[in-house]
């Protein structure tokens, strides 16, 4: 039976009720929140999901935290003397809208992650800090300005006449806008009453306002598909249901998102829209496509707010306020924008939903696309997932009738899928060395793929080469197979990468030797002269992006080059920049990593070479032929989007391999049934779930020792539980050491993500704290490494 507490707290106020807090910080043990009690003054604003300061333990230590609930009356057990009080509530734009908190309560029960941080994630720090926030006085136009008495200058009358009497606008826009050089005469003009005043608490930190000449054709005419598919979409409207819009690359799906926003916000005018695109397809040109849709209901305002992680602090909470205070109607974000505070959210839309960066890879490691399915069906509102090349999980449950499917299996009028062709490298070092026996060069671009880019640049067409690895080469060795002296780094069971330095690409007469590298700890040293063991002179083996460079200098010296990987771009500006560059045509050659395989649509694309298909097939995880498949779809989607036919030449060592026949066929169904099918006989994801748990130590008998104890544990819940999900015993993870870490994995396996989810929290319950800076739970993992 549950009673009423104190009437009163520690300092004589009345008391209102008691509220359950989440403290900030990564307690685990106190899921529930700890009750404190609410003063009567506080009582309106100590909401679920405002920002609190309580005291926290013996020393009351104010700690701020987060309002889970609020009750009347205290739970049994707790001695009403003993509960304390809130200290503070801070101020309602600093805290989380109330349907976020039921979000966070099933992020962090799904993801086994302290609510704390969910919050935390939550809610940016710009935010918490208030971050940029100032005082900003705002100008209009009073009814004394009609005084015909009033005597002004014509410069005062310039003022007069650009202010509008309906409309708050600030006193610096009020300035320009009439030409006025300095503060006094507008200062004049409110001592007089001519102007009024207000001020307003604002975050001066605006971003570029979207550059309209971006925007893209507003009024194309729909193809039929793309009639129906926004026909059938906008029926999901009102109520929640996921769709799978499984359009071929080119096919305009963005169209069909931007006329279901239209149809949702005609009907609606306050209707909340979250886009969720992956980071590296958020540029500027993308914004400007959805920002200029919305234009015509407001000239004055933009409804569309950006959140990424390339802004100031400051830009993000100016992003933030005019969402949390409804100003901003429509979100277009990376992951975390999964989590705008966005009220009346009607829609959400995951484009590009295979895109492996929606999952957080630390805590709490959530997936963006699945967030955005709970987070709709706790908002009774439809999400449309978007994808030429659709993850598995999301095929698999459009097969099994959970999702709706709406396909676009055409491109969009005037462009062709390009056609794909096969080399096969192990064929093509033979016929060159019968050519050529002198030739002792390294050739990474086969003589069929040299020809054709050499036909596409005479031709003035642009041409795109992938290949997944940076770096010059990634296997230094003896060339005495006796020896058999490998370069491993040092602190890593991987392999180190050998980087020249970006001078020595321009210039093939630097004598700078470069450096290794390992991509995992990142360690650093220069390249040896000889091998440790024999004293032979290395050799180097292997490709990377680097070494194509090179290359293409040396066979195609008259060629505009632009290079795109981590090395060469160091922030999101540079990359911003340099797709810029390649689209307005100031580079032939666009080489890189997959990061140029996304989103790119420049009609004068005519020719995409895959250097190696086969870095990425045989990578060690049972995603492999997936993200294969998704990598040669997304990179051939680049050519053939104008009226030039496009070519796609794919390289590889295993040209009999299904996976790139069914690429080279653009044919996704075929891929994914016999993907599936081999998962099923696997028994892993998407015909299962998975998670994994990684137990990490920098002495190897303590990992296993942790790994073991953990496993124990599990095993335990298991029969306890008497759940059908599976474990797989501890073993090394793939690499089994990173950065002196050594690293052992449980793996857990169940048909039903509520199995997995009762032993997870039951071994939550029994060890207390799991993730820590040695244990790592992954629901859902997308990395294996
Ligand atoms: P996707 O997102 O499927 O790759 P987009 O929506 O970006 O495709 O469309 C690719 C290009 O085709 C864009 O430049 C877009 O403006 C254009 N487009 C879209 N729909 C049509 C259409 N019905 N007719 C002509 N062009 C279109
Ligand atoms: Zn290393
Ligand atoms: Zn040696």
């Amino acid at each position: 039976m549950a009673r009423r507490g104190a009437l009163f707290g520690e300092n004589g106020e009345p008391i209102a009720g008691y509220a359950r807090v989440a403290v900030e910080r990564g307690l685990d043990s106190a899921e529930g929140g700890l009750t404190y009690a609410v003063p009567a003054s506080m009582d309106d604003a100590a909401r679920p999901g405002r920002r609190v300061t309580v005291p926290l333990g013996r020393g009351s230590t104010p700690t701020t935290g987060f309002v889970l609930e609020r009750m009347s009356e205290l739970e049994e057990g707790l001695e009403p003397e003993k509960v304390k009080a809130i200290l503070k509530v801070e101020d309602a734009l600093a805290g989380l809208p109330e349907d976020l908190m039921n979000l966070a309560k099933w992020v962090a029960a799904y993801y086994v992650c302290p609510l704390g941080m969910v919050l935390q994630t939550m809610l940016p720090a710009a935010v918490k800090r208030q971050t940029g926030l100032s005082t900003k006085t705002l100008v209009r136009r009073s009814a004394f300005a009609r005084s015909p008495e009033l005597k002004l200058t014509k410069l005062q009358r310039a003022i007069v006449d650009a202010a509008s009497e309906t409309q708050w606008v600030p006193r610096k826009r009020l300035m320009e806008a009439a030409g006025a050089k300095t503060a006094g005469p507008v200062a004049k003009l409110i001592e007089l009453g001519v102007l009024e005043t207000r001020e307003v608490r604002v975050v001066d930190a605006e971003l570029e306002s979207p550059d309209w000449s971006q925007r893209g054709a507003t009024d194309v005419a729909l193809m039929p598909a793309q009639r129906d598919a926004v026909d059938r979409l906008a029926r999901t409207l009102g109520a929640f249901a996921v769709s799978l819009l499984h359009g071929v690359t080119g096919s305009g799906k963005t169209e069909v998102y931007l006329r279901l926003i239209e149809r949702l916000r005609k009907a609606d005018t306050r209707a909340g829209v979250i886009v969720l695109v992956p980071e590296i397809s958020l540029t500027p040109q993308a914004v400007a496509r959805y920002a200029s849709r919305f234009a015509w209901e407001s000239e004055q305002t933009n409804p569309v707010a950006v959140l990424h992680s390339g802004m100031t602090a400051a830009q993000r909470h100016a992003q933030w306020r005019r969402i949390r205070a409804g100003e901003a109607r429509l979100v277009v974000g990376a992951r975390s924008a999964v989590f705008a505070p966005i009220e009346n959210l009607r829609l959400i839309i995951v484009d590009e939903e295979h895109d492996a960066s929606y999952k957080q890879d630390q805590l709490p490691r959530y997936h963006a696309r699945d967030v955005a399915v709970r987070r709709a069906q706790l908002a009774g509102c439809p999400v449309v997932m978007g994808s030429a090349t659709p993850a598995l999980e999301s095929y698999a449950n459009a097969m099994r009738g959970r999702f709706d499917i709406v396909s676009l299996p055409d491109r969009v009028p005037g462009a062709r899928l390009p056609e794909v062709e096969t080399v096969d490298l192990v064929e093509e070092r033979r016929e060159r060395a019968k050519a050529d026996p002198k030739d002792q060069r390294v050739h990474l671009l086969s003589r069929r793929l040299e020809d054709l880019l050499a036909r596409a640049l005479d031709g003035g067409g642009q041409a795109v080469l992938l290949l997944n690895r940076r770096g010059f080469a990634n296997y230094l060795a003896c060339p005495d197979q006796r020896c058999g002296w490998l370069m491993q780094c040092e602190h890593c069971d991987t392999l180190m990468v050998y980087h020249l330095p970006e001078s020595a690409l321009r210039d093939p007469k630097s004598k700078d030797g470069g450096v290794v590298r390992c991509h995992h700890c990142l360690t650093e040293q220069r390249l040896p002269d000889a091998c440790p063991e024999c004293g032979k002179k290395i050799v180097l083996f292997g490709m990377g992006t680097q070494r194509v460079e090179q290359e293409l200098r040396q066979k195609f010296p008259g060629a505009r080059l632009l290079r795109m990987d981590a090395d060469a771009m160091r922030s999101g500006r540079d990359f911003r920049r340099a797709l810029w560059a390649f689209q307005t045509g100031q580079a032939d050659v666009l080489l890189g990593t997959q990061m140029i395989a996304k989103g790119l649509d420049v009609p004068n694309v005519r020719l995409v070479g895959v250097v190696s298909a086969d870095t990425s097939l045989n990578f060690p995880d049972f995603r492999a032929s997936e993200r294969t498949f998704q990598l040669i779809a997304q990179v051939s989607g680049r050519a053939g989007r104008g009226t030039h036919p496009g070519r796609v030449v794919l390289q590889t060592m295993q040209p009999g391999d299904p996976t790139i026949w069914d690429a080279a066929a653009h044919d996704y169904v075929s891929f994914a049934r016999r993907e599936l099918e081999v998962r099923e006989q696997a028994g892993l994801p998407p015909s299962s779930r998975l998670a994994r748990i990684v137990v990490r130590h920098v002495k190897k008998v303590e990992a296993f020792a942790g790994v073991t104890r953990l496993h124990q544990a599990l095993s335990a819940a298991v029969t306890q539980l008497g759940v059908p999900v599976r474990l797989v015993p501890p073993s090394p993870c793939p690499i089994e050491r990173i950065a002196d870490h050594h690293r052992f994995q449980v793996l857990l396996f169940a048909e039903r993500a509520a199995d997995l989810q009762q032993v997870l929290t039951a071994l939550r319950n029994v060890i207390g704290t799991v993730s820590d800076a040695h244990t790592a739970i992954d629901v859902d993992p997308v990395g294996l490494l």
